[in-house]
């Protein structure tokens, strides 16, 4: 057993050595490509060479010719002792394996590629719902809050568990085993693996954030090769990670004028979410752009409808002229349903007539059902994520119930159109969440026993006693006296009140006194009930973070089938390109006729 080990970890230690000095490729090793989607080929050397002397050839022939042009050589990339090649907008019309090989006279890299194609179309539409950062947990807590259960059982199912089809996925990147929002949704939106920050390219080794190779999304797919309508919702900043995934290039996903530029050139259908503060020009109220470019003006002026309220949207989706729509309902990030709906915290007072996700989608489907030719479109409930960073469980647990409903209204849609649309339910990636028991807070029978002691746990934990849920399966409070047991396993230096923030979100941490650190929020110290809970992490972190667990997929309607056992999260882009026949050779006939000339 000793000698096997050994005898691997000189082969890891050899592979690794190896794959340090030889050329960097992208698409990386065992990439797998659709038949005519197009990417960047990109080749970076680790020094200066001849470029006489490179050759890349995929199957043995040389890529100019398989790939129609000819990579450029830069000979010395960012100034420094680096050379590279680069080839943009390729794409590979034929399926199968290609072993591309590159040398550049004494080093040679060798890697494969799988090129794969599509039977011909299943759905009309796809629906792809990612919960950002929906856990275990936070689903089977939406599920007791929403459902109820009695002797150990369920009364009734999410409409998110609720499908014929699901499957594990895994979510790591190809820069590290923890992934955030930018790359998984990147693997969803283009099929390919990319690093932390980045979404809709490679991350290369230069400086700029804007000249990565690219990969192409299935929003632009959907749109040249069938003519679909792209919709694009959430409830974050519609910059955020994973709505701009959706058709975003960019290396660093805090650039968010940047993305903004891409929405408009891009031109989904129907966009929608928080975030208004980058589309306003410098010096305009609330504007975080760095330049005077006005795209609340620039959507205007392309002849989308503009709503900044939720009503303003309903009327917009409802107006027959309306064929394209941008709501941007707040400056940064919406508010989550227990704000908006019970506690008024957060920026509810100040953005009163935000709508509810389940309204977003409602209108989002009367406008790009609008197009015979189908949709393709991404809802976000993101703030499970924002919350759960925050260690706010009550608020990330009502965010996955309004998920849950906002599946439930797409479901009951598609189902009276006969089950024409493919509809996928995922996380982007876990938080280390778990449920552990409930809280007995109440003190009029024990007053003294601090709240860790009223942590109950297995047969003590029992049942917790919020209200009956209301028609949309929220109970109207949650600070009972029995309440769920929520806690993170990641954590920064903070207090644990073991309560719910009625006032509003939860603010663990502040800055602390040395640069890139944080220390728990005084804030929450002389609070009855606050117990100092010291961190597990580096002080880096401001709160909890991303776990490296998979997540769940769960799926029904057309192409649905191909969803079950252990996925990784590049195949849920495969499943969504099956189920539209993106890669079936008719497909390819019709993108002919539909793609601008370039
Ligand atoms: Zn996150």
């Amino acid at each position: 057993m000793r000698r096997l080990l050994a005898a691997a970890a000189g082969l890891a230690i050899s592979a690794a050595f190896s794959a340090g000095h030889a050329q960097t490729v992208y698409p990386i090793d065992r990439a797998d490509i659709l038949v005519g989607a197009r990417f960047d080929l990109k080749v970076e050397f680790p020094g200066l060479v001849d470029p006489a002397k490179i050759s890349v050839t995929l199957n043995g022939e040389d890529h100019a010719k398989v790939l129609g042009k000819a990579a450029d050589f830069v000979e010395r990339e960012d100034g420094k002792d680096q050379s590279a090649l680069i080839l943009r907008d390729a794409s590979l019309a034929h399926p199968g394996t290609y072993k591309v090989k590159v040398t550049d006279g004494t080093q040679t890299r060798e890697l494969s590629w799988n090129v794969y194609d599509t039977a011909p179309r299943k759905a009309k539409n796809v629906i792809l719902f990612i919960g950002d950062g929906m856990s275990p947990a936070h689903r089977v807590a939406a599920r007791i809050l929403a459902k109820g259960i009695a002797e150990g059982k369920a009364l009734g199912k999410l409409a998110i568990d609720d499908m014929p089809h699901m499957a594990l996925v895994a979510t790591a990147g190809n820069d590290s085993i923890i992934t955030d929002s930018a790359n998984s949704a990147s693997a969803y939106a283009t099929g390919h693996k990319s690093a932390v920050n980045a979404m809709g390219v490679y991350a290369d080794r230069t400086a700029s954030p804007l000249d990565d190779p690219k990969v192409e999304t299935i929003s632009s797919l959907v749109k040249r090769r069938l003519g679909l309508s792209v919709g694009i919702v959430t409830n974050t900043e519609i910059e955020d990670a994973t709505p701009a995934a959706m058709v975003a290039h960019v290396r660093r996903r805090a650039e968010y004028d940047r993305i903004v530029e891409q929405f408009f050139a891009a031109k989904p259908d129907v966009l929608m979410g928080g975030g208004r503060a980058n589309f306003l020009p410098k010096g305009a109220e609330g504007s975080k752009r760095k330049d005077e470019s006005d795209f609340v003006a620039q959507f205007r002026d392309a002849g989308y409808a503009v709503a900044l309220t939720g009503p303003e949207m309903a009327a917009a989706a409802g107006n027959p002229a309306t064929s394209k729509l941008l709501g941007l309902f707040t400056l940064g990030n919406m508010d989550g349903a227990l704000d908006r709906k019970f506690l008024k915290g957060g920026t509810v007072r100040k953005y009163p007539e935000q709508p509810d996700l389940t309204e977003q989608v409602s209108a989002a489907l009367a406008l790009l059902s609008k197009n015979e030719a189908g949709f393709f479109l991404m809802v976000e409930s993101g703030m499970i994520d924002k919350y759960t960073h925050l260690l706010d469980m009550e608020r990330a647990v009502y965010d996955t119930i309004m998920l849950d409903n906002a599946v439930k209204l797409a479901r009951d849609w598609a189902h009276a159109r006969g089950d024409d649309t493919l509809i996928l339910v995922v996380a982007d990636h876990n938080h280390p969440v778990g449920l552990v028991g409930t809280i007995d807070d109440d003190m009029s029978s024990t007053p003294n026993v601090p709240m860790r002691e009223r942590v109950r746990i297995y047969e003590r934990a029992g049942f917790p006693n919020y209200p009956a849920p209301n028609a949309e399966g929220y109970p109207d409070r949650v600070d009972v006296s029995r309440r769920l047991a929520l806690f993170s396993a990641s954590l920064p230096d903070h207090y644990e009140t073991f309560r719910p923030k009625l006032d509003g979100p939860n603010d663990p941490t502040v800055a602390g006194r040395e640069k890139d650190t944080y220390v728990a929020n005084e804030r929450y110290r002389n609070l009855p009930t606050a117990l100092f809970r010291l961190g597990n992490l580096p002080a880096l972190a401001n709160a909890d973070v991303h776990s490296g667990e998979d997540v769940i997929l769960t799926a029904t309607g057309p192409g649905s089938e191909r969803v079950h056992g252990s996925m990784d999260n590049t195949e849920v882009f495969r499943v969504m390109v099956e189920a539209l026949g993106l890669g079936d050779a008719k497909a390819g006939a019709q993108r002919t006729e539909l793609e601008p000339k370039r």
